[in-house]
């Protein structure tokens, strides 16, 4: 994978954590007739749906209405829908007809377990949008704001600050720069997904970085495929579905993404209790236990892989029906702290995805690979470099250099740091 290649292709989001006025909403309930794959607490849901004209809505006349997007939840059961106005260039119109609606609150529409959230995203694309003002670093998803408004900046840091002061907790774009600086709270997937963002989001692990995993569609632009046809599932712990949780729930990790709908779901529990997002502290070298199930509204036939920090480590091939999960257990020695996730694969890549759940030994971060703490540590040179003076990337930044530049060099000596961490990690100890 080439550096350039992450730079467009990752969507990180910005998540407000604290103090928002996302009123208490309903209590989730499924659909009657149709049969639950995922576990009672577990809430489906598209963070990324523009109602706007643009993508493959370019010739639309009218923007979707709240009535309509909720119509539109139904062929994936979908529990959450964040609606985001465009603060960026304007791909989707009309942004003065949203970004009003962006109050921190549900849509009035809502309904018992459906919930419609107006939020925004930040996208002035470098490549590949005709558009005047481009910036380094694409888009940013920004959920749990409390009001909108159309800002340009040449990098994405000061658009994070600008959350920041709506108590949001912001995040991404020049990705694994604003995940170091812990600005970036998760890596998205979107439009019809691929195992780039996965790839991304396992050499972050590596690195002892925690981001959240979240699919979803940027709908209309993933070619009028059904909202939810790209899902995440977010555990709520007290099973109580507000968006002020779904959203925390995502900056937690605790989530389960699918390529293909509301259809199935990868149940991944270590020694009994821990699931995504969850941490298992072992005093020394331990022994924990993996159980997997993989359950699906249908009957499917395919394979289903344990992956320990980024590597499979158990798979099994079989069949899930409903009442009648695939099961993978196993027992997996951990020396040192690490990372286990699981996914069900097919020709394409993931399917589903869990979030990762931590084991740490001794309270040490994980430093599993020297190589991803440095393939980060070279991406941002690289950033560097085509940001400079000279640089292929150069015109988009002439205010905001310095401040940019600053920002890339705190993030790459994070990186060297890890780097080292993990080598003296690997010969024994500094
Ligand atoms: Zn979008």
């Amino acid at each position: 994978m080439r550096p350039t290649r992450l730079l467009v292709t990752m969507t990180a989001l910005c998540l407000a954590l604290s103090g928002g006025a996302a009123r208490r909403g309903p209590a989730a309930e499924g659909p009657a007739g149709v049969v639950a794959v995922e576990p009672p607490g577990w809430f489906a849901g598209d963070a990324h749906v523009h109602r706007g004209i643009g993508c493959s809505r370019a010739d639309a006349k009218e923007m979707l209405t709240p009535a309509e997007l909720l119509e539109a939840m139904q062929p994936n059961r979908l529990n959450v829908v964040a609606v985001l106005a465009d603060m960026g260039n304007g791909e989707i119109r009309y942004a003065e007809k949203d970004l009003p609606l962006i109050s921190g609150r549900d849509d009035a529409a809502s309904r018992l377990g459906r919930l419609l959230h107006w939020d925004a995203e930040w996208h002035f694309d470098p490549r590949g949008v005709t558009f005047e003002r481009k910036a380094i670093g694409g888009h940013l998803i920004l959920l749990g704001l409390e009001h909108g408004e159309t800002l340009f900046r040449e990098y994405t840091y000061p658009v994070f600050e600008w959350a920041k002061r709506q108590n949001a907790v912001p995040g991404f774009a020049e990705l694994p720069v604003e995940v170091a600086l812990g600005s970036a709270a998760f890596v998205m997937e979107d439009v019809r997904g691929s195992d780039t963002a996965i790839h991304a989001y396992y050499r972050l692990l590596n690195c002892g970085f925690r981001p959240g995993l979240v699919a979803s569609t940027d709908y209309p632009c993933n070619f009028l495929e059904p909202l939810g046809t790209l899902l995440t599932y977010v555990q709520i712990p007290d099973r109580q579905l507000t968006y002020r949780k779904w959203i925390e729930g995502i900056a937690q990790g605790r989530t389960v993404v699918s390529r293909n709908g509301h259809n199935e779901f990868l149940d991944l529990r270590v020694n009994g209790t821990a699931s995504p997002g969850d941490e298992l502290r072992l005093e020394g070298q331990g022994t924990v236990r993996v159980e997997l199930g993989w359950s699906s509204v249908k009957p499917l036939k395919g394979r289903v892989e344990l992956v320990r920090n980024g590597a499979v480590v158990a798979t099994r091939e079989g069949s899930a029906s409903p009442g009648s999960p695939l099961k993978l257990e196993t027992t997996l020695d951990f020396a040192e702290s690490g990372w286990l996730a699981a996914r069900r694969m097919s020709q394409r890549g993931h399917e589903t995805h869990t979030g990762a759940v931590f084991v740490t030994v001794g309270g040490a971060p994980v430093r599993s690979s020297v190589a991803d703490a440095d393939f980060f540590a070279r991406w941002i040179d690289n950033l560097i470099r085509q940001t400079s003076p000279g640089g292929a990337w150069s015109e988009f930044l002439s205010k905001d250099r310095d401040a940019a530049l600053d920002r890339y060099r705190q993030a790459r000596a994070v990186y060297e740091r890890i780097a080292a961490e993990a080598r003296s990690a690997k010969r024994g100890g500094p």
